[in-house]
């Protein structure tokens, strides 16, 4: 057996951790409630032919991040690197086309062979959003909205800059990979190895390229503006229109290009400087071909999806459990009246924690470890009267409270 290590680029989330994990899901699914987003779980593994086909052979993912594996029966399949090929794919196997617009809302662990550092993983967690069955900037509109709105209600949104570019539609794509060609089939010498085997097959990623001599000829490259056809600027010019109309500010950054293959029109990412080299917390964009590549009927579609660690590393007060009351025993009659009166109070709607064993000593340590914001002290004696003790461990205060008043007195700690 391995020594007891998690596996590099994987994560315990305890405690604290692991409730903020929560509380962040969970303040960003109320938001997408609102737009009238619904919940979508879709399997942690899929075939692998999912990604495959979705990503494209160039993306990164698909090169060199997919963990993927033979099961027993001889299929290969893929833990999810990402969120939107497996909607897709349960939009097509479930026939779901008689629901459109389909508005869906996710949450969960994504897993990619990449090293880890600060903010990168193998196995981390996203939230995202999909809009399937919507062509018109306004969904684009409230897509980005909805970004907008739970970074918001993170109390991040401040911290972010919302970046926006246009990857116009094919004809526009057509004409400007082969400006981009031309132009870096001239540099090829001045280019990493990788963005020179993406010339001829996925010219527009070397613009999402991180390597620094790259960055250098990426900077004289030609622009996507140049090349927009007059239906793909009047589309990125709505959507422009649309978010100022909300009051979302935005900047035009003309090297934004999503690294996965199926994006048209808009692309945007929610980046900040709060985070280092991680800069990108959340991203997205239209993927109006990806459904059909996968050979289900065209449809088009425009989402995101946001790093849950990433966003938890911006959040200044992430601990928002519940303070709870201790119950602490003394004595055998003491400890079976505190186990009876946990259950009771817990069942009233109280956050309770209870003292096995170990008397007031231990009793209030715990208290006090577990940041409490009461204990109820249980001794024979005052069992005797049908009373205990309740102490506010903030005050110190403390006071004689007969039984049958306990959940009354209590309420005030809920
Ligand atoms: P990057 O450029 O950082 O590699 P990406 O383009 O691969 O990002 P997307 O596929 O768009 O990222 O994923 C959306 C979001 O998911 C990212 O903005 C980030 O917040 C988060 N994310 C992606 N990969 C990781 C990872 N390995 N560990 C933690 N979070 C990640
Ligand atoms: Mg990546």
């Amino acid at each position: 057996m391995a020594k007891l290590q998690p596996v590099r680029g994987t994560h315990d989330l305890i405690g604290h951790e692991a409730r903020a994990h929560i509380a962040l899901t969970e303040a960003a699914r109320a938001v997408a409630d609102r737009y009238g987003y619904s919940p979508i779980a879709t399997p942690i593994f899929e075939f692998t032919d999912v990604f495959q086909r979705t990503l494209g052979d160039t993306s990164d993912i698909v090169k060199k991040e997919m963990y993927t594996f033979e099961d027993k029966g001889g299929d290969s399949l893929t833990l999810r690197p990402e969120g939107t090929a497996g909607v897709a794919r349960a939009f097509i196997s479930g026939g779901l086309r008689n629901e459109l617009p389909l508005k869906c809302f996710y949450a969960g662990p994504m897993f990619r062979y990449e090293r880890p550092q600060k903010g990168r993983l193998r196995q981390f967690h996203q939230i995202g959003a999909e809009l399937i069955g919507v062509p018109e900037p306004t969904g684009d509109v409230e897509i980005i909205a909805l970004g907008a709105d739970i970074l918001d209600a993170l109390g991040i949104l401040t911290e972010t800059t919302l970046e926006l570019n246009t990857l116009g539609d094919l004809p526009s794509r057509l004409a400007y990979r082969g400006a981009l060609v031309d132009y870096f089939t001239g540099h090829a010498d001045a280019l990493s190895e990788e963005s020179r085997e993406r010339l001829t097959r996925n010219p527009l990623r070397i613009l999402d390229s991180k390597d620094p001599g790259d960055r250098a000829v990426i900077n004289d490259a030609p622009v996507f503006d140049d090349y927009l056809s007059g239906d793909a600027r009047a589309f990125f010019k709505s959507v422009r229109a649309g978010l100022d109309t909300l009051g979302i500010a935005y900047e035009l950054n003309p090297r934004l290009v999503r690294g996965l293959d199926y994006y048209s029109h808009t692309a945007f990412e929610f980046t900040t400087e709060a985070l280092g080299a991680q800069g990108t917390v959340l991203a997205g964009g239209r993927y109006d071909g990806l459904i059909e590549t996968m050979g289900g009927p065209a449809t088009p579609g425009v989402g995101w999806a946001a790093g849950i660690e990433r966003l938890a590393m911006m959040l200044r007060d992430p601990d928002v459990a519940v303070r709870p009351v201790v119950l602490v025993g003394m004595g055998d009659d003491g400890e079976r009246e505190a186990m009876h009166l946990a259950r009771e109070l817990r069942c009233a709607g109280l956050t309770i924690d209870l003292q096995y064993k170990g008397g007031l000593k231990r009793g209030l340590r715990r208290a006090n470890r577990i940041n409490a914001a009461a204990a109820v002290l249980i001794g024979a004696d005052e069992l005797l009267r049908g009373a205990v003790t309740v102490r506010d461990l903030d005050s110190g205060e403390q006071v004689d409270v007969v039984i049958t008043d306990l959940t009354d007195h209590l309420a005030a700690y809920r």
